[in-house]
Parts: C-alpha cells; sequence; structure tokens
C-alpha cells in the first residue's frame, strides 16, 4: 500500500538534487502522513546533499515544515487527520535518562518514522532529520507533529521547525537571556537573526549584531539588534567592549559555526558571561583557548542543539506571538519557490543571498 507523490531527492554525494516520484507509506502504529504545506530550505539539507551529515544516500531533503495531518495510525490518539502542524525533529521518548530526569529537550532517544519511505523502485530513502517534507506528503512519527493554531502562515510557522527554533532558543533556553542583559550575536543569516528576535523577547537591553556583510547587519536591525559591528572594520571584541561600558557582554552568542568567531565570543563576554554555541561546525574544526582564561573569566560555554527547545511546548507559544505580531516570523521568509527550485535555493544560500527561500507545496 502506500502513495505516489514527488520529492526533492539527493541520489548521490555532490550531485545536484533531483525531483523524484517516492512512495510515501500508509502509516503504521505511532506514525502520521502529513501533506505538506511549506518547506524551508536550510544549510542542513546542503550539507546532507554534500555527504557531509552522513553516507546514507539517497536522501529525501527537507525538514523545516508546516503541513496538515493527512492520517494517523491506529494508536494515534493525540492527533487527527485535518490538524495544522509544525513538523520538529525532537519527537521525545519520555523514557530516556534524559527525559526521566525531567530534561526531555535534552531527550537521546528521540521518534523517528519506523517505516521507510522509498523511490519508487522500492529503494530505502532516508529522510533529512527524520522528516523529509521537500515532497508532496511524508511519514514521520506522530511525536514529530506539533499542532499550532491553523489560522498562521505555514511559509512563516515552519521554519520553526529547525533555524529559527535554533536561533530563538540559543538566546531564550540555553542563554537564558534576561530582562536588562547585553547579548552579542556573531552571525546574521537565519539563525543569528532569530537570535537576536530571541533576545529582544526575553527583554534585552542592548543587542549587539556582529557580521562581515552590511546587509545582514541591516536584516539584524530590523529584529531588534540595538547596535551593529562590522566585523571587517576592526576588533569585534573591543568594539563590543567599547558598546557595554567596557565589560562586554552577559551573552555571546556563536552563530557562524568557525574556531575565530568563537573565540571572540569567548573573549567579549563579561566576566561571568555565557558563551552560546549554535553555530555548527565541521569535523575538522579545533579550538585553542587559553585555560587560565576560562578559569580566570568564569561563566559558562554552552552548546545549543536546536536552541534546547521542547516542541510541544514552545511551538504553539511561539506561534501565537507571531500571531500577536511579536515575533515578525515573515521577515525570514526571503522569497517562496517551487518544489523543483530547490538546487537554485542551495546556490542562493551559499551566496548568503538570503535568511529563508521557502519551498511552497
Ligand atoms: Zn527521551
Ligand atoms: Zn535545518
Amino acid at each position: 500500500m502506500g502513495q505516489q507523490v514527488r520529492g526533492v531527492v539527493a541520489r548521490e554525494k555532490g550531485a545536484p538534487v533531483t525531483l523524484e516520484t517516492i512512495v510515501v507509506p500508509d502509516p503504521g502504529p505511532g506514525e502520521a502522513v502529513v501533506a505538506v504545506q511549506a518547506c524551508g530550505v536550510c544549510h542542513t539539507d546542503m550539507h546532507y546533499r554534500e555527504g557531509g551529515i552522513n553516507d546514507d544516500f539517497p536522501f529525501l531533503l527537507g525538514h523545516e515544515a508546516a503541513g496538515v495531518v493527512e492520517s494517523v495510525g491506529p494508536d494515534v490518539t493525540d492527533l487527527a487527520a485535518g490538524d495544522f502542524v509544525v513538523l520538529n525533529w525532537r519527537a521525545v521518548c519520555g523514557e530516556c535518562r534524559a527525559c526521566r530526569r525531567g530534561r526531555p529537550w535534552y531527550c537521546f532517544a528521540t521518534h523517528n518514522a519506523t517505516q521507510k519511505m522509498t523511490l519508487d523502485d522500492g529503494t530505502p530513502l532516508s529522510p533529512a532529520l527524520g522528516i523529509g517534507a521537500f515532497a508532496e506528503k511524508t511519514l514521520v512519527a506522530a511525536g514529530q507533529c506539533t499542532k499550532v493554531d491553523p489560522s498562521a502562515r505555514p511559509e512563516a510557522v515552519g521554519l520553526l521547525g529547525c533555524g529559527v527554533m535554533a536561533g530563538l532558543g540559543a538566546a531564550m533556553f540555553t542563554g537564558q537571556v534576561g530582562l536588562g542583559d547585553s547579548v552579542a550575536v556573531f552571525g546574521c543569516g537565519g539563525v543569528g537573526c532569530a537570535a537576536v528576535a530571541g533576545s529582544k523577547l526575553a527583554g534585552a537591553a542592548t543587542i549587539i549584531a556582529v557580521d562581515l556583510d552590511p546587509g545582514k547587519l541591516e536584516l539584524a536591525t530590523s529584529f531588534g539588534a540595538t547596535h551593529t559591528v562590522d566585523a571587517s572594520a576592526g576588533d569585534p571584541v573591543e568594539a563590543i567592549r567599547a558598546l557595554t561600558g567596557g565589560n562586554g557582554a552577559d551573552v555571546c552568542i556563536e552563530a557562524v559555526g568557525h574556531p575565530a568567531v568563537m573565540e571572540q565570543a569567548f573573549m567579549a563576554r563579561d566576566l561571568a558571561g555565557t558563551l552560546v554555541q549554535v553555530g555548527v561546525p565541521t569535523p575538522d574544526m579545533r579550538i585553542d583557548l587559553p585555560m587560565i582564561e576560562f578559569f580566570g573569566r568564569g561563566g559558562a560555554l554552552k552548546p545549543s542543539w536546536y536552541g534546547d527547545c521542547l516542541p510541544s511546548r514552545d511551538f504553539p507559544m511561539l506561534v501565537d506571538l507571531y500571531l500577536d505580531g511579536r515575533l515578525d516570523l515573515d521577515r525570514f521568509v526571503s522569497e517562496t519557490i517551487g518544489i523543483d527550485q530547490v538546487e537554485a535555493a542551495f546556490a542562493r544560500i551559499q551566496r548568503g543571498e538570503v535568511l529563508r527561500s521557502v519551498v511552497v507545496i
């Protein structure tokens, strides 16, 4: 059984993605089939295509999506056909050691669909981040579907499924930005701009955006940055100190994934400040910090996966803030494109031209 739909597939390392006929099985126990309405194009999709995540080709790409539940497995009770959902890659298990300790946002055994979607010749597909949403329909674990207010625009709220949530959460949850704090955000792409927006929501008084690209600094300002630092014009650490009474920022968020930038973020903190690492490094990268500075400055260095979010708690809340006009998710949507234009969107990501291209299905 199952149904045939179109999906964007990376068949082999480095090759351009292609639009293929894929087979989506009917949902089994614990699963749901979702008719995708919109899905953002993320760096991670490109990394899959380049073989930078693993070698489990072919991949069904796409993972920042919103859509409508079409059908659910026989035992699924908290989700029904017709529900409007944002897909997530943190369907918590409730049973692992992190979940049992009351920290489900660290869940070490998140759920994905059990059955495999396939090419029409039966070749199993590896869905990106267990989602695979550059497709008319996709099969996921029911827990990967988070119900949100159906009046929201799918192109905008689907972005909560990955990059925008990572940035918002890096500030709000990992960095614990609080009222009156000073924050510096290094790198103002989609994730960095979301970190700026999250810092503003959390009540930060000073939000310093750091980038090499004046266009991105302008975007960061539109999300709530109070100051900008062009890192090509001088030492950003000194610039951040000058903007914070000579002290440094309470929270520095690294949203690039580069050792030199991480070092700047480390040094630009106030005493007892927090460094949040949300930019994704590559396996070859190393950091070399003076241990006396690590010890002497105090504070915390914290990696942030998916913004330490708990989708069931955070997506509905953030969608409500969006609908209330307090979180401008629409501004992240640089353009909407067709499902056959993903490869072109990758090129625009690489040139740094867009926050998010969003496939509308
Ligand atoms: Zn768990
Ligand atoms: Zn992503």
